[in-house]
């Protein structure tokens, strides 16, 4: 049977009002007016794909908290705009320039989800100049020039809500550069609209390796079998897919929760990469938890899971990200080092190297 779930579909598709909205769960009138005054001043848009995840009735379902607008995201006293400081640190329109060897383009202002929590939510679902063909070329060109960028993190918005042959453009305009070593992309449509990755864009994105797929999924119930397709059509065609979560409170901020979207994510064969510090964005104030939640996670996941299930912990700062867990390292000297186990157990090794071989090894 030909199927007419396609991504054209569901973006052509998404709720964007509340009686389309009341299809897929209950809405008082109160909630109405309150979905209303936050979405006009943040855009909302869901695919009817991520509707479908929604609980009816639960108004903290974790899949409805990330999609449909809270007043309390007009109910903020401590946010910024821009607290990374993007917008100053764009040598031409969109294109980021943080550190020394690598970049972030920003090809798109859209998304097929208007996540709640997002950190671009300044720019995101607004029409944007700097995500016109011009501004792209414009990045682009600045990557010819610079010399030291060997990895270009293609970014929006969502990449992906473009077509294939914009994103196939972007792509050859990056092979002819030869510095351009890798290519990332971050899309959160493996998690907000799976039907997304097709063959066809797996084919066209393997003309290009090594690409890289860095996705976005924050809480288990995402973790569908039309995910996990989409996964591993992007796996098929040779692009390994790592996660980056955002730590939210009421969403993902406990352990079972954070563990079973882990181990979840290594059983789709994806690697969490990162879980952020939710940055201080306006309009996002009642996601955020204290430092101390996301370095108590991390310190009940290293050595009691898989290593690889453990995401780094990083706080985004202007000056770049920041890894943090509590250290295991309690003491140093030059002849030894007190060292501390998962478990709080601590010990004590030799670390004292012949100056003369210490030399040698230099
Ligand atoms: C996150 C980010 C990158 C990529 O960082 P990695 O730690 O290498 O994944 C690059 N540039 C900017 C501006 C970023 O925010
Ligand atoms: S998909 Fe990413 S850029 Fe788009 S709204 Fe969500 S977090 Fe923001």
């Amino acid at each position: 049977m030909e199927t007419l779930d396609t991504w054209q579909w569901q973006m052509a598709n998404r709720i964007t009002d509340i009686s389309s909205l009341r299809n897929y769960v209950e809405i008082s009138e109160q909630q109405a007016g309150e979905i209303a005054a936050a979405g006009a001043r943040f855009r909302w848009a869901i695919t009817p794909y991520y509707a479908s995840l929604m609980d009816r009735k639960d108004v903290n379902c974790p899949i409805r908290m990330q999609a449909i607008p809270s007043i309390l995201e007009l109910q903020n006293y401590n946010g910024m705009q821009d607290p990374l400081q993007e917008e100053t640190q764009s040598p031409t329109p969109g294109l980021i320039h943080r550190y020394p060897d690598r970049v972030a383009l920003t090809v798109s202002s859209e998304c097929a989800m208007y996540c709640r929590h997002c950190t671009r939510k300044r720019f995101v679902g607004q029409p944007v100049q700097r995500t016109t063909w011009q501004a792209i070329q414009a990045g682009i060109d600045y990557v010819t020039k610079a010399e030291s960028i060997r990895d270009v993190l293609i970014t929006g918005g969502d990449p992906f809500v473009l077509s294939d042959d914009r994103l196939e453009r972007i792509l050859r305009a990056l092979r002819t550069i030869d510095h351009v070593e890798i290519i990332r992309f971050g899309t959160r449509t493996p998690c907000t609209m799976p039907q997304r990755i097709t063959d066809q864009l797996c084919d066209m994105l393997a003309k290009y390796h090594p690409i890289w797929v860095n996705t976005h999924f924050n809480h288990p119930r995402e973790l569908t079998e039309e995910a996990a397709k989409a996964a591993d059509m992007l796996l098929r065609a040779g692009i390994p897919v790592g996660n980056q979560s955002v730590l939210l409170r009421g969403i993902n901020d406990n352990l079972d929760t954070m563990k079973s979207l882990l181990h979840g994510l290594l059983k789709m064969r994806i690697r969490p990469y990162y879980l952020y510090q939710c940055d201080r964005i306006v309009g996002t104030e009642h996601f955020w938890t204290p430092l101390t939640t996301g370095l108590d996670l991390i310190d009940h996941l290293q050595g009691y899971t898989t290593g690889l299930a453990v995401p780094q912990f990083i706080v985004d700062s202007p000056m770049g990200k920041i890894p943090l867990n509590r250290s295991k390292l309690v003491e140093l000297t030059d002849d030894h080092a007190v060292l501390r186990n998962y478990e709080g157990q601590t010990m004590t090794i030799s670390c004292w190297v012949e100056p003369r071989l210490a030399l040698l090894a230099i």
